[in-house]
């Protein structure tokens, strides 16, 4: 069977199959649909990964004053082999904007790994004419910034607002 929906269409159509926002009648003629349709049940798969992913993704962005502000979620590890570690790469390396603070508020461990990871996203930044702050890091997490000197290299501040202010 040959899909008729154009890909736009079809996405369109997963994407609100996905998030709920089909009427009862839609969701029937989808799903009756997608069962015999190679193209849509393939693509219903992946989106419904990706759908999961985000989900489960340990760190996510707000915008304030036109600063990208990055958090993790609590008890978060910046440390080898952590997931939370391999999305900071990602999406700091993703980022087209590229003046960003890290809200390492939800951190609970950094390894050598993660301050290597740290080092590159705020080399990464300073290349592409942006600047990174840090933000709100535990007490043991401060010591361990302090002692191995990160925190002469990246400004780092304990409250959202001066941080803000500070890319003024
Ligand atoms: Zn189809």
């Amino acid at each position: 069977m040959v899909c008729k929906k154009e890909p736009m269409e079809r996405e369109q159509v997963i994407a609100r199959y996905l998030s709920r926002a089909l009427d009862a009648d839609g969701v029937e003629e989808f799903e009756a649909h997608y069962l015999g349709c190679d193209e849509c049940f393939d693509e219903l798969r992946v989106s419904e990964r990706l759908a999961e992913d985000l989900r489960s993704s340990s760190l996510w962005w707000k915008q304030t004053s036109g600063v990208s502000v990055l958090q993790f979620k609590s008890n978060a590890e910046l440390t080898h082999s952590a997931q939370e570690l391999d999305e900071l790469r990602r999406e700091v390396l993703e980022q087209s904007d590229s003046r960003v603070i890290i809200d390492l508020s939800g951190v609970r461990r950094i390894d050598s790994a993660g301050l290597g990871q740290l080092m590159s996203c705020y080399s990464h930044l300073v290349k592409n004419r942006g600047a990174m702050k840090m933000l709100n890091p535990g007490p043991e997490i401060r010591k361990l910034l302090d002692m191995t000197g990160l925190t002469k290299l990246i400004p780092t501040f304990q409250d959202e607002q001066e941080a803000l202010n500070s890319f003024k």
